[in-house]
């Protein structure tokens, strides 16, 4: 094939330029940007003409040069970041953004962000103030602790603890406790990152007081415990509970730290979970420092909430590391709204998103899946659609073995299979992310919203149009 007449009839970005949809667009944006599209799509253009061996195709991908460079413009200015509907029933889902944050709380950060704060200014003294005074005392005074110091996230907790305390010292950890907590944080390295020297004590199954006992010398800095959050070992096990550590480290006068992870607030065992240990039983227990997420069973913005005595976290307050990981008025705005609504459990249990979904009774879950029945027959007879039983999670490490009882509903589509229904309603303008249990598309109504039930439908009828 002779394609040298191909690369001629390429248009030069003057000719293009002058072309009125191009026109348009720059209209729309800017030169420089259409202009650097335009060289791009030319590249491509070469490219194809290069490697392609079908002059059908060369001539149809020339004649689709200015539609090829209008699409990519459009996906460029587009946002990408989006709002998804979860249908899959795990409720703190860390792909999807984790804990869901409430009207309320995101007014009052759009108030804050929108104008000037008193973020770091005292308005008693006109002085400069702290950013964590806003919190300081609510969660000192929900947690029973006697000091708190925020920063960015969890994991971001640990290195500082572990760096303030430990540096260049040991730290005793259960070997039962190594977790890898997903998205490849690795405790065992996150300690390392902190200068602290990990000294491993037990069996994976097993661990004896004796054991961290016998760990302990001159060189011991801190006790670790890790809940594990996202897995459990069942059989012959044995942990050394927080009361039965916290006993040792008063003897040895050495600080005993625990990393709870999820860091739940409230007894869900009241509301027909499973009971998990909290944040207060912890405090109660003797540990000296407790580190938990933000935006896990708490419900609020990522931070990671690190609580404790007061003589520890004033040292951490001046590590240098603590500026490096420190909160934005976001999370300072966030954080503070949803933990006032801590001081009501019952409130707390209503207004945050999380903990709503979590104890949800079935009777609502299943109205909604009747609501969304009946819009979808309306939308299309075409649908099979049924209400099936199906379990949701908790998703983010918390409570690994609950399977709390839903309702879903089950939707299938002429002859499209299981799988390109659920790539299809994930790549819809607002995209639904769906389960497939059975073989089947399942929405699990736990995790989706009264609001979003139309949004739903709005997407099936995208589908339909395709
Ligand atoms: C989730 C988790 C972390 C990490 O918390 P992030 O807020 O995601 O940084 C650390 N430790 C444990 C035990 C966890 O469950």
């Amino acid at each position: 094939m002779d394609k040298k007449k191909y690369y001629i009839s390429i248009p030069k970005v003057d000719n293009l330029l002058n072309n009125e949809k191009i026109i348009e667009l720059i209209k729309k944006t800017n030169r420089e940007l259409v202009v650097d599209i335009i060289r791009k799509q030319i590249d491509e253009v070469r490219e194809y003409i290069n490697m392609s061996q079908s002059e059908q195709s060369i001539e149809k991908k020339l004649e689709k040069i200015i539609e090829d460079i209008e699409n990519s413009l459009n996906k460029l200015i587009s946002s990408k970041y989006k709002k998804v509907v979860n249908g899959t029933g795990v409720v703190i889902h860390t792909n999807l953004g984790r804990s869901v944050i409430s009207k309320k709380v995101s007014d009052k950060v759009s108030l804050i962000i929108q104008g000037y704060s008193n973020l770091e200014y005292n308005l008693e003294t006109g002085k400069r103030g702290s950013r964590y005074s806003h919190f300081e005392e609510l969660i000192s005074k929900i947690t029973g602790a006697e000091s708190a110091l925020v920063v960015n996230n969890n994991a971001g907790a640990v290195l500082l603890i572990l760096n303030t305390l430990a540096k260049d010292k040991e730290v005793i950890v259960s070997r039962g406790e190594l977790v890898e907590i997903g998205g490849a944080f690795r405790v065992p390295d996150v300690m390392t990152q902190s200068g602290a020297k990990l000294i491993e004590v037990g069996t994976t199954n097993k661990t004896h007081k004796e054991d961290y006992e016998n760990a302990v010398n001159e060189e011991t800095a801190a006790l670790l415990k890790v809940h594990t959050s996202n897995y459990r070992i069942i059989g012959f096990t044995e942990n050394v509970s927080i009361d039965e550590v916290t006993k040792i480290g008063r003897k040895h006068d050495i600080p005993v730290v625990e990393d709870l992870g999820s860091g739940v607030l409230i007894d869900l065992s009241k509301y027909g979970l499973a009971h998990e240990p909290t944040v207060q039983d912890s405090i109660k227990q003797g540990a000296d420092i407790v580190c938990f997420s933000g935006d896990k069973l708490l419900g609020g913005p990522q931070a990671g909430i690190i609580i404790g005595k007061k003589r520890y976290i004033d040292k951490m307050k001046k590590n240098p590391l603590t500026r490096a990981v420190r909160i934005d008025k976001f999370t300072a705005a966030a954080l503070e709204s949803v933990l006032l609504e801590y001081l009501d459990e019952e409130k707390a249990v209503k207004n945050i998103p999380t903990l709503k979904m979590i104890t949800q009774p079935i009777s609502e879950i299943e109205k909604k899946a009747d609501e969304l029945v009946k819009k979808l027959n309306v939308i299309s007879n075409e649908f099979e659609i049924f209400i099936d039983d199906c379990y949701s999670q908790v998703g983010g490490g918390s409570l690994p073995l609950e399977r709390i009882s839903s309702k879903g509903v089950v939707i299938k589509y002429k002859n499209i299979s299981t799988a390109s229904l659920e790539r299809q309603l994930r790549q819809c303008r607002i995209p639904i992310i769906t389960r497939i249990v059975n073989d089947n598309v399942l929405i699990d109504l736990r995790t989706v919203d009264e609001n979003e039930i139309d949004l739903i439908c709005e997407s099936l009828k995208e589908v339909l149009k395709k």
